[in-house]
């Protein structure tokens, strides 16, 4: 299979592959996703086979706006409008209870028009989408062509990151070209996004409110609107053995370039020190580094790349997947990286360097 790059003029055809039960690779204000039919679940599954993902790990559904809601969750709490009222459309998952199918909806199915695709679950969101969960995490993305595809498409986009599981997500259609490349028909091209981390996703299933992956709306932001927001332990630390992570998600090794990561946190200047004293000053050590200490790195063989401004996390975003891709196109050996503070996005960015790094950080 050629995987056809389509330009924004041709969303239309993205959608008819999604209708048609293909896979579409689409821009998001976050990361590129690989899109199915969330309510096919023959497309949906290819979504796994394509990416390599484990099943247990659940997908998010892309909606158009709160008002589809209703049609896929219940026991919606009043907070879930309250955020979408702030933050939809826009970079914001939440983890609401699945619709359940009533036993008079079972039985007329039953007795329906069957087609490959009619799935009989007990929920109307076909089980593969949420590994079984009675959960199911929903977002209403803000990028024009999401969108457009969304609306011509009428159904629920059900889409993970569009990388090879493990890997970096991708923030370019060409990033998504890297991994997908003959095993998706099409991928639209929407340019870089404009966040570059994952949605953050809060369950709003328990009381209170819990993060479980920080990303382009901050903590900050959430807990203005919703008072108390528990902080799930796996954000900022590792699983331990044998504990059970709150989301099938977490206990998966992410984000991962080829070579080991090492993050250092801490006063950027004091940060930038530690790693220049540690280089081997050969072309098998990496760098990853703010704006201002690129000087600082000037004589070493080794790639030194740029995560943006020290004081701009923003940036930081926009560049962390592009820099850890980067870094497997050379043949470094180890990577060394700055990672910000934990303020504002800067959660985001650390938690997805973390998880690079295997959890290996070292704060000064
Ligand atoms: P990703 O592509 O990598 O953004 O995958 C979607 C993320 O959403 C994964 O980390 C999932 O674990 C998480 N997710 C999706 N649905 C749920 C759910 N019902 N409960 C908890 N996490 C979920
Ligand atoms: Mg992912």
């Amino acid at each position: 299979m050629k995987t056809q790059i389509l330009t924004p003029a041709e969303a239309e055809k993205a959608a008819g592959i999604l209708k048609g039960g293909g896979l579409v690779g689409i821009p998001t204000e976050t990361v590129y996703g690989l899109g199915a039919d969330g309510m096919n679940p023959m497309a949906v599954g290819q979504i796994f086979q394509a990416k390599g993902r484990p099943q247990d790990n659940p997908l998010i559904l892309h909606i158009w706006s709160a008002d589809w809601l209703e049609r896929y969750c219940e026991d919606i709490p009043d907070t879930a409008y309250r955020l979408a009222e702030r933050f939809w459309p826009g970079p914001l998952t939440m983890v609401l209870r699945c619709k359940k199918r009533t036993p008079q909806e079972l039985e007329e199915l039953k007795n329906g028009p069957v087609c490959s695709c009619t799935h009989f679950g007990p929920r109307v969101i076909p089980d593969v989408v949420t590994a079984g969960l009675d959960t199911v995490g929903m977002r209403c993305p803000a990028h024009p062509l999401c969108r457009g595809v969304i609306r011509l498409a009428q159904t629920p986009v059900a889409a993970p990151s569009g990388n090879t599981s493990g890997r970096p997500s991708p923030t370019t259609a060409r990033h998504m070209l890297e991994d997908m490349e003959g095993k998706i028909p099409a991928i639209l091209d929407g340019g870089p996004c404009t966040v570059g981390v994952e949605s953050t996703i809060i369950d709003l299933t328990c009381d209170p409110p819990r993060l479980l992956r920080p990303g382009g709306i901050t903590l900050e932001q959430l807990r203005e609107v919703l008072g108390e927001v528990a902080v799930d332990p796996a954000v900022t630390r590792q699983m331990g053995e044998g504990e059970k992570p709150r989301a099938p998600g977490m206990k998966y090794r992410h984000y991962a370039p080829k070579a080991p990561v090492t993050a250092i946190k801490g006063e950027a200047a004091q940060s930038a020190a530690y790693i220049l004293n540690r280089l081997s000053h050969t072309r098998w050590d990496g760098v990853i580094c703010f704006e201002e200490f690129l000087p600082l790195f000037a004589e070493e063989e080794g790639p030194i790349l740029s995560l943006g401004p020290a004081g701009d996390k923003g940036e930081q975003a926009r560049r962390l997947f592009d820099a850890l891709r980067a870094m497997d196109r050379t043949d470094v050996k180890r990577i060394w990286a700055q990672c910000p503070d934990d303020g504002g996005i800067g959660l985001a960015v650390s938690n997805r360097l973390n998880k690079a790094a295997g959890f290996h950080i070292i704060e000064l």
